[in-house]
């Protein structure tokens, strides 16, 4: 199937061929009708499937072919995109952005972590398309900034997310703001008792599409277990990224303290390193995003919600540093490799305290990950395990675009609500249809809770150097 038989206009075919898009991705090629026919939608799909595109190409069409209805004042907010964290915002910002460039659409992204005043400014010229974080867009909406009563279309993205971060008494007083009559959009990896209870509230008469199977991680990403002591982790992580030359490795921890402390020692090590968390300013965590998608630095230590979002094209390695206490939280977190025909490699690093996380990772994958053992690293037997506390960092989510959590879920360090806990996944194998266009994208999952762990003292041990070969390409997902 091709973009024209989609029954989009010129401009958007246009900008969509800029793209480098050939082929609509399975998604697109279902959600795109139903919107275009003005119906309400519930789509289950993860990110790298090509959502965005799903939502915003129609949308940007229906807005394109119907004027808006005449008002004085100020241009209305015609379409409301809601995310769960300013990294998302601001990737769909960019996407409505390159989407709309041949048309005459204006929109804004909001998100909270920068300064209201710009925002309010750019408001006060009029947007049509606006893509916000829930708590962002209620401070505007209490100070006057945007008016939500001439929202005709709605789309909630990364639904489940929302509801993990806590965020549903946002998202019920927007949605109270907003006109009855409209048209709802609501995207989500997982179709938990919470979404359904959320979709038969919001959505009317919805078509139901689906993009793939969940809780299916790429087959293109070759998955690998090191058993590893865990003060030991950090040597062996250099001595991989060093050895196999790895120019571009998204590592994941569980604590914003774990990411910091990781990336300094890695700058120590002489390896370009930068952390990106909730408590990292905005300001801070763009400019790592930039220098990591640009290549001045080799590796970007992330937490699970800082990495949600994250659009990185062919990001060819992704190592869990520690283990999410989620074990959906592993799928999204590899997801971010293997994406759009590419291989990529996904390596957990794993130490005595993991093991129990790993066998839940392992029984909801189905399969035994493959286990790498390098000479000199084997993990001493006396090494008992430790306790992983699952405790909770004060100030909820603030910095992951939204206010403190009322009642929701701070991180993902505690075990999951029955939202988003059974089908997180990403998608199964390749959603494209060809190889054309950009190719990945990257979107992560919950926070990790601070773990028992003191700052990891290094034993700067220099024994046997293992030979890493960072070449391993061989496709293993199990089975
Ligand atoms: P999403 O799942 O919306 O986050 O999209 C994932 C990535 O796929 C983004 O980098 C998009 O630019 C890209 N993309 C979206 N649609 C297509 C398509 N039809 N062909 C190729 N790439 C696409």
């Amino acid at each position: 199937m091709s973009f024209d038989s989609l029954g989009l206009s010129a401009e958007i075919l246009r900008a969509v061929e800029e793209q480098g898009y050939r082929d609509p991705t399975p998604i697109q090629q279902q959600a795109i009708p139903v919107v275009l026919a003005g119906r309400d939608l519930m789509a289950c799909a993860q990110t790298g499937t090509g959502k965005t595109a799903g939502f915003t190409l129609p949308l940007l069409q229906i807005l394109d072919s119907q004027k808006a209805a005449p008002r004085s004042g100020r241009r209305p907010v015609r379409a409301l995109i809601l995310t769960p964290t300013r990294e998302l915002a601001a990737q769909i910002g960019e996407n409505v952005r390159d989407y709309s460039k041949h048309l005459n659409m204006r929109s804004l992204v909001v998100f909270g972590g920068v300064s209201i005043n710009p925002q309010m400014l750019k408001l006060r010229g009029g947007v049509d398309v606006l893509v916000a974080t829930p708590g962002r867009l209620l401070d505007l909406e209490h100070q006057r900034a945007v008016d939500l009563s001439t929202v005709e279309i709605l789309v909630l993205d990364e639904a489940d997310r929302m509801l993990d971060m806590g965020f549903i008494h946002d998202i019920r007083r927007v949605l109270s703001k907003l006109p009855a009559k409209r048209q709802n959009l609501m995207f989500s990896a997982t179709f938990s008792d919470d979404i359904k209870a959320l979709a038969s509230k919001m959505l009317v008469n919805p078509a139901y599409v689906e993009a793939a199977k969940r809780n299916t991680p790429s087959e293109l990403v070759d998955q690998s277990v090191h058993f590893v002591d865990r003060k030991r982790k950090r040597e062996l992580l250099s001595q991989m990224i060093g050895e196999g030359q790895w120019q571009q490795v998204l590592v994941f921890t569980r604590t914003k303290h774990g990411a910091n402390h990781l990336a300094e020692q890695l700058n120590k090590d002489g390896i370009t390193a930068s952390a990106i968390h909730g408590n990292k300013s905005q300001g801070a965590r763009t400019r790592a995003l930039d220098e990591f998608k640009n290549g001045k630095i080799r590796v970007l230590v992330a937490t699970d919600i800082a990495a949600r979002g994250l659009d990185i094209d062919h990001l060819p390695h992704v190592v869990n540093f520690e283990l999410p206490n989620v074990p959906e939280d592993y799928v999204h977190r590899i997801g971010r490799t293997g994406r759009a025909e590419c291989t990529g490699e996904a390596i957990s690093l794993v130490c005595v305290d993991e093991h129990k996380l790993l066998r839940d990772i392992e029984r909801l994958l189905k399969f035994e990950i493959k286990r790498i053992a390098l000479p000199g690293y084997e993990p001493d037997p006396s090494i008992k395990a430790e306790p992983i506390v699952n405790g909770r960092q004060s100030g909820g989510r603030q910095g992951q675009g939204g206010r403190p959590a009322q009642g929701g879920r701070q991180n993902a360090g505690a075990p999951r609500s029955s939202s988003g806990a059974q089908n997180a996944g990403r998608s199964e194998g390749s959603p494209w249809g060809n190889k054309g266009g950009k190719s990945s994208d990257s979107r992560g999952a919950g926070n990790g809770a601070p773990r028992s762990s003191k700052p990891r003292s290094e034993n700067g041990s220099s024994q046997k150097r293992a030979t890493y070969s960072g070449s391993r390409r061989s496709n293993t997902t199990g089975e």
